[in-house]
């Protein structure tokens, strides 16, 4: 599913993020992803989703090679991604349903499949009585099972997850992270998940990958055997890596582009036959 071969990634002249990582995910498993602050974990999840490109060595997914892949395609490559942040990035005034709904409106998805597969999403995620409810009426993990239903509902192979529990309080960080292990266990959903908390990875029996200073340094399903200063806690208030959006029309904005589309009728759901990548 996901090979790093001989990864290398520096910013500018000199800043080396990541240093020759080597790393094979098979479809279907589930590995955390641990490091201290600046080791090179939002590197990583960037050339996953092919924000980035390495400065040398390959990445293949799902045997298509990142490193090759034309500009225009990467739109297309991300719909089978679903990504989940920590600060949820819920349009505030959409309410949960629309808020599923829009992944589904982007790529031009009929109304009656939207309609299925919506409520399908938001039942699997526990919140299918709150589908008229807008995010500001949600807790927390309540607003985070919502994003977890975005990234669920185009049925994506890939699921990352960069600290999903960052900005919930304990209980609901397990429940979070139990519906990702439900998610993976019932439906083979490959997912990656970056987090700082050691006491999550502790409570699961995961594959857990520590990067430090570029390069992984253990790779392990034993939370024992993880170095301490993978898991110490990210700093209060710490900007998420990517992606910030300032504003609620920046962030649908921003949400169009990921999926290669633009606001207008074209992104309603009439547009599906125009949806096809040229080869
Ligand atoms: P982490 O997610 O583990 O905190 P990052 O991948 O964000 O680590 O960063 C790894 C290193 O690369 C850090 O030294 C960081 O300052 C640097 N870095 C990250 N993004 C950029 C960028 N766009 N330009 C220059 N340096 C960067």
């Amino acid at each position: 599913m996901i090979d790093f071969n001989n990864v290398s990634k520096t910013y500018g002249e000199d800043v080396k993020a990541l240093v020759n990582v080597n790393l094979h995910i098979d479809a279907g498993e589930f590995v955390f992803v641990v490091g201290a602050s600046g080791a090179g974990k939002s590197t990583f999840l960037k050339m996953i989703m092919r924000e980035e490109v390495p400065t040398s060595g390959e990445i293949v997914i799902n045997g298509q090679n990142l490193n090759t892949m034309k500009a225009r395609k990467v739109p297309y490559y991300r719909r089978k991604l679903g990504i989940v942040f920590q600060d949820f990035r819920l349009i505030p005034s959409k309410t949960v349903f629309e808020n599923v709904a829009f992944a589904m409106h982007v790529i031009g998805a009929s109304q009656k499949e939207i309609s299925r597969r919506v409520a399908y999403a938001l039942s699997l995620v526990g919140l299918s009585h709150k589908a008229k409810s807008y995010p500001k009426q949600l807790s927390g993990g309540e607003q985070q099972r919502v994003a977890l239903a975005r990234a669920l509902v185009n049925d994506a192979e890939l699921i990352i997850a960069d600290e999903p529990t960052g900005n919930i309080d304990p209980e609901m960080s397990k429940d979070i992270v139990d519906l990702l292990d439900q998610i993976n266990q019932n439906k083979k959903t490959t997912i990656i998940m970056v987090t700082h908390e050691v006491g999550l990875i502790s409570r699961y029996n995961k594959r857990i990958v520590t990067i430090r200073n570029g390069s992984v340094v253990s790779d392990t399903a034993r939370p024992d055997l993880v170095p301490d200063e993978a898991v110490e806690p990210a700093p209060a208030n710490a900007p998420s890596g990517y992606y910030y959006m300032p504003s609620e029309d920046a962030e649908i904005e921003e949400f169009l582009q990921t999926y290669g589309m633009k606001r207008g009728p074209e992104a309603g759901p009439d547009a599906a036959s125009a949806e096809t990548p040229a080869e």
